[in-house]
């Protein structure tokens, strides 16, 4: 589904993304791990064209990232994105958030939109919560919304940096659980996280980053088990 070929990418003299190669198939769920500052974050907004690369390629379902216009509204309605701080909008309702894009975007009707909002608000367990503003919420409920709203465009994949990171600890689980539910489903995704339990559970890969390159590509058995690299041993005694 996602073709990732000699990517590269700078910030000035930061070589932020240092020939990249990846591929993530339909369903797969893969998990990016590694330092602060190793570019996990430009790779995902790479995947969604928030960030331009320098160069190398980026496929999905076999047509390469669009410049602009409306290639890259479709793209958008094709890749969703979760990011750590939610991104909701504040002055619109939960069922607005997730039924905004939609109608505006994909033309559904008012009533077909809602409609599907419900479900996936039930799905996600905030249903309850439709009529109100986000920061009538807890944290892990916005977040849970912000996923209804990513899904409510039914995109091929979802993207999602540190979902969980910035929540209090007692609210992580119920986002992960959410996560788990998805990954099962089939959805595939690519999960920036440091939640060890979540990529054991639910990742069908592993990907190490550091210093801007893939280190390490392996199962989360073998990744977590037996890493291979010094570099992936000193993170994960730090992080374990
Ligand atoms: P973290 O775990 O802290 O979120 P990360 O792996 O997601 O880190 P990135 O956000 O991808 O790291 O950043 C990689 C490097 O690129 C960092 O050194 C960062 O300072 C730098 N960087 C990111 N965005 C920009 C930007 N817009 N302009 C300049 N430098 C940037
Ligand atoms: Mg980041």
């Amino acid at each position: 589904l996602v073709v990732v070929e000699h990517v590269n990418k700078h910030f000035g003299d930061l070589h932020v993304l240092n020939d990249i190669n990846t591929v993530v198939n339909r369903g797969e769920v893969v998990v990016v791990i590694g330092p602060s500052g190793s570019g996990k974050s430009t790779l995902c907004r790479a995947i969604n064209r928030l960030e331009t690369i320098d160069s190398g390629t980026i496929t999905i379902d076999g047509e390469r990232l669009p410049e602009e216009g409306k290639g890259l509204a479709k793209l958008r309605a094709d890749v969703g994105m979760v990011f750590q701080s939610f991104n909701l909008f504040a002055h619109k309702t939960v069922l607005e958030n997730v039924t905004l894009a939609p109608i505006r975007v994909k033309g559904v009707k008012r009533k077909d939109a809602e409609a599907k909002a419900m479900e996936l608000l039930e799905r996600v367990g905030v249903a309850n919560q439709a009529k109100k503003l986000p920061a009538q919420l807890s944290g892990g409920q916005q977040q849970r919304v912000a996923i209804a709203r990513s899904l409510a465009m039914t995109p091929k994949l979802i993207l999602m940096d540190e979902p969980t990171s910035a929540l209090d600890p007692e609210m992580i689980n119920e986002v992960l659980d959410v996560m788990v539910g998805l990954a099962d489903q089939g959805m595939t995704m690519i999960v920036v996280t440091h939640e060890m339990g979540f990529a054991r559970k639910a990742a069908d890969r592993v990907l190490f980053m550091a210093d801007g390159r893939i280190v390490e590509e392996a199962t989360p058995a073998e990744f977590f088990d037996h890493p291979k690299s010094d570099r992936a041993k000193d993170f994960l005694s730090k992080i374990l």
